[in-house]
């Protein structure tokens, strides 16, 4: 099992937050492979020494860029490009597998909600939620892995992970439904989009995150207090 590796990717010091908490929540989970975080130059050195008390292996990356500024300012997300840079995962041959993660994201444990109202739940809503959160087509990296792998989406149902491994953090909202009926199994909550659970101010008294009212993310505070209440409880004290 040592051979096999989570791997996730931080350019930056904001980014290594997010891969934090992210190897935190995998420790938690009780994972017995190893979990590895590529960097690049730009990530400062405290923060880099911090990564190495979570993460067995820090391995420092060039940056790889798709330079598709085109496209990329159609999704107003120029940082995206860099994204690419995850791709040096294919070079970590020490591992016979590897399950790259996002830095934005967080594996989950059990946690309710409060049903106020039901809603009826259609094959439908969960096709969606899945057709949009996997298959989208951008400059950045799941463009040229969509290209890659292009009978990826269209060939083997059975290689595509079911939606509660990556649940859109901004979906709650979408795919109220689905979340309703689900929610409570997510294994991976995904937080994408621009603005990042470290992107938000965090009360530590009130447990709660401020934010504007109308931010599925606060309507739905779930998953970004969950992660907060990682970052304070796990990786303020390493900081220190
Ligand atoms: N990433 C990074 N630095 C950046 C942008 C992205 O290290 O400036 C890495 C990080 O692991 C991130 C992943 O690339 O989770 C994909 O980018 P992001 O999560 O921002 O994209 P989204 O999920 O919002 O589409
Ligand atoms: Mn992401």
């Amino acid at each position: 099992l040592l051979d096999q590796s989570f791997v996730t990717l931080a350019t930056n010091d904001s980014y290594v937050k997010g891969a934090l908490v992210l190897g935190s929540s995998l420790q938690q989970s009780g994972t017995t492979r190893k979990l590895t975080a590529l960097i690049t130059p730009q990530v400062s050195d405290p923060m880099r020494n911090t990564l190495e008390k979570v993460f067995d292996e820090v391995i420092l990356v060039d940056i790889l860029d798709s330079g598709d500024s085109a496209h990329l300012a159609l999704l107003k997300r120029p940082e995206l490009g860099i994204t690419l840079t995850k791709l040096h995962c294919w070079e970590l041959t020490q591992f016979s597998k590897c399950v790259f993660m996002d830095a934005d994201t967080m594996v989950s444990g059990l946690f309710t909600i409060r049903n106020h109202r039901t809603h009826c739940q259609t094959p439908t809503h969960l096709y969606n939620a899945c057709h949009l959160l996997m298959h989208s087509l951008s400059g950045a990296d799941q463009g040229l892995l969509n290209t890659f792998f292009s009978s990826w989406a269209t060939t083997d149902m059975n290689k595509h992970l079911p939606f509660i491994y990556n649940l859109s953090s901004t979906s709650v909202y979408s795919y109220l439904p689905a979340f309703k009926a689900f929610g409570s199994n997510t294994k991976v909550v995904h937080f994408l989009g621009s603005t990042k659970p470290w992107n938000y101010t965090y009360d530590s008294r009130t447990k709660s995150v401020e934010g504007n009212i109308s931010d599925p993310k606060i309507v739905h505070p779930e998953f970004l207090n969950m992660w907060w209440d990682t970052y304070t409880v796990n990786i303020l004290p390493l900081l220190e």
